[in-house]
């Protein structure tokens, strides 16, 4: 009886803190599973804040990754602006350290700098993500960051 109960409590806080590692609290909707998954690892969401337009040239996205989840390697023409607002993450540029993310932290990625940004691997993450100099900002994706790249830079 007593090792029933013992399995039982042990199920319960296991439960628990898994269900804890999903609630990540944020201003922002979570949204559906990210469209542009292919481009990332692991699973993400996406949810469109401000869909561009010829008024406010502008495209503004909250974006949720599931603990070490990942974008590619990548480059934006016209750069980024990334507002971190739950979790804990990392931006990494090609030939710096990647800079640990927490709540409050305002990234601004000089256009064609190549670079990754996502979730630690304890850890759920978001940030908003601004498209500036719209409308002459493209995305080039390019190759996924690997496991080996991504457990050298972050802990
Ligand atoms: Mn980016």
């Amino acid at each position: 009886m007593k090792k029933l109960l013992c399995i039982l409590a042990l199920a319960v806080f296991c439960i628990g803190g898994a269900v804890m590692a999903q609630e990540l609290e944020q201003p922002f909707a979570k949204g559906e599973v990210n469209p542009y998954g292919k481009f990332f690892t692991g699973t993400t969401y996406l949810t469109m804040l401000v869909q561009n337009d010829d008024i406010w040239n502008s495209s503004v996205g909250n974006v949720t990754f599931e603990p070490a989840a990942r974008t590619n390697w990548h480059k934006h023409s016209g750069g980024q602006i990334l507002l971190v607002t739950a979790g804990r993450g990392y931006y990494k540029e090609k030939g710096q350290p990647a800079r640990e993310l927490k709540k409050g932290d305002v990234v601004k990625i000089p256009p064609n700098v190549e670079h990754w940004h996502g979730a630690a691997p304890d850890s759920w993450f978001a940030h908003i993500s601004l498209e500036t100099n719209i409308p002459n900002n493209k995305t080039t994706w390019l190759d996924p960051v690997t496991d080996e790249q991504y457990h050298k830079e972050v802990k």
